[in-house]
């Protein structure tokens, strides 16, 4: 599912985020990546979406390997995963519906599938009554369940969320939380970066934490120990 094999990212000029990063996460596991600002949580995420290239090290996401990927491959990379921003990233002008409907329609999925699916995702997300509202007619709890549900969309094997109770206040950090535990409880991998470790404590199966871009410790690591 996810496979790091002795990842090392290094920017220009010489500022070394991640170091010889070890990972593997399975498919179906709930996995917190931790660390205080700095550690490289941010670039360890850009480099499972393949927005950073690897310096050195093998980057293997859903069966891709992202070290020797081509251009023209990636987009299908991507539509296997789902991702959820802190800032939500939702289109200003579109209602939550079209928000959805839009993400399906750049990859050129059909009217009829669209209409049949984006009710039923809008339904798990708990905002079956308001899909036809705007972004600035939403909480930003429930503008978070829009950016998830878009996230939804093409079924993925994997969600990614970065952050994804940096912008709203800590009662509906719960709800999105729930939320993606019960994602997770259909199987999908879930893997949730954030610097908010109390969260991370309360929810998490596995806990990751990162450190100067080096994993410190990891509750899932072969035996169960903190290693
Ligand atoms: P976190 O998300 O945990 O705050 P980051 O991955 O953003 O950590 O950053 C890790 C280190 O890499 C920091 O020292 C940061 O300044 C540096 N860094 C991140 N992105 C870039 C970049 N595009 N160019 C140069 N340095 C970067």
């Amino acid at each position: 599912m996810i496979d790091f094999k002795n990842v090392t990212k290094t920017y220009e000029p010489n500022i070394t985020a991640v170091r010889d990063m070890n990972l593997h996460i399975d498919k179906g596991e709930f996995v917190f990546v931790i660390g205080h600002s700095g550690a490289g949580k941010s670039t360890f995420l850009k480099l499972m979406l393949r927005e950073e290239k690897a310096t050195k090290g093998e980057v293997m996401v859903n069966g891709y390997n992202l070290t020797k990927i081509k251009e023209k491959d990636i987009p299908y990379m991507r539509r296997t995963l789902g991702v959820v921003f802190q800032d939500f990233r939702l289109i200003p002008n579109l209602t939550a519906y079209e928000n959805i409907a839009f993400a399906m329609r750049v990859t050129n999925i059909d009217e009829k599938e669209i209409k049949r699916r984006v009710p039923y995702i809008l339904n798990i997300v708990g905002l079956a009554k308001k899909g036809g509202k705007l972004p600035t007619q939403l909480s930003g709890g429930e503008q978070q369940r829009v950016a998830l549900a878009r996230a939804l969309v093409h079924n993925p094997d994997l969600v990614i969320a970065d952050e994804p109770t940096g912008n709203i206040d800590p009662a509906l950090s719960l709800e999105i939380m729930e939320l993606l535990k019960a994602i997770n409880s259909t199987g999908t991998t879930v893997v949730v970066v954030t610097h908010e470790h109390e969260l991370a404590k309360r929810y998490a199966q596995r806990i990751i934490e990162m450190r100067k871009g080096v994993i410190v410790s990891d509750t899932g690591a072969k035996g169960g120990e903190v290693i």
